[in-house]
């Protein structure tokens, strides 16, 4: 059995790093400087789980605090999410390794972050997240060490080749499960990542995901997605009504041709557990 998982980050619209800024900004729109926002990003939890209702699948969203937080204002946030995994992805979308902000969080950081990140979560839904993705997917092994330490089970920030068709979960000597995203080739045999942004960004399309997902033979397949990603893009902002029909037709596209493929969806929690 070949099965997959489908993760979504939940996090502040459009998200910019920017060099000496501790907390990730939203890109700028017309009249708007680079304040985050997270409208899009709840429009595109609401659309993302009617869509997953619609095709029986089960989810896990990595929630960043912030957005989290916002988004509870004006949606039932538990409702949305009830059927899904619901795990980590920061407070403010920090960038661990300091690679795009040039300011690196030392392992106490994460540390207080991850925890600060698994409360709110709780606090909100009520329940306990065991598994991580850091913002940007930058983490080093001092971010590992400390996702381990703070009682997290697992960590999926980052992305591995698939080699001979297979990609699965690796227990690192933490304890700490990786769960990598993919890396393969699309049909054309050109390199491709598992994470869904090219498509939405139209430099990709759903049948190219098709076709990783057909080279996929035995594993764990791991698809991202950002929830924003279905309702804004950063080439052309906000979209409209009709503009966003096509992102969930293209995301559909992606998840109905991994479906019959006889892929089967299963949460990471669920996946891990029975491992
Ligand atoms: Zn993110």
């Amino acid at each position: 059995m070949r099965y997959a998982a489908f993760t979504v980050d939940v996090d502040r619209d459009a998200n910019l790093a920017e060099r000496g800024r501790y907390e990730a900004g939203s890109r700028a729109i017309a009249g708007l400087d680079t304040t985050p926002r997270f409208a899009s990003s709840g429009k595109g939890l609401r659309v993302l789980s009617e869509l997953l209702d619609d095709l029986s699948i089960h989810a896990t969203f990595f929630l960043e605090g912030d957005a989290l937080r916002d988004i509870a204002h004006h949606a039932d946030v538990r409702e949305l999410l009830r059927k899904h995994e619901v795990a980590c992805h920061g407070v403010c979308h920090e960038d661990f390794t300091g690679e795009s902000t040039g300011i690196c969080l030392t392992g106490e950081q994460v540390g207080q972050v991850s925890k600060e990140s698994r409360s709110i979560v709780r606090d909100i839904l009520g329940r306990v997240p065991t598994g991580f993705r850091a913002p940007y997917q930058h983490i080093d092994d001092i971010g590992l060490g400390a996702l381990a330490k703070a009682g997290f089970t697992y960590d999926s920030s980052k992305t591995e080749k698939m080699i001979d068709g297979k990609i699965a979960p690796k227990e690192l000597d933490s304890g700490l499960f990786e769960v990598p995203l993919a890396c393969g080739k699309d049909g054309q045999g050109k390199k491709i990542v598992s994470y869904l942004w090219p498509m939405h960004e139209g430099k990709r399309t759903a049948d190219d995901y098709i076709g990783l997902a057909s080279s996929f033979r035995s594993g764990y397949l791991v698809l991202a997605t950002h929830s924003w990603h279905l309702t804004e893009t950063f080439r052309s902002g906000p979209l409209d009504a009709k503009q966003c029909k096509i992102e969930v037709g293209k995301t559909r596209k992606v998840l109905e041709g991994m479906l019959d493929q006889g892929i089967k969806f299963r949460k990471i929690e669920d996946y891990l557990g029975d491992g």
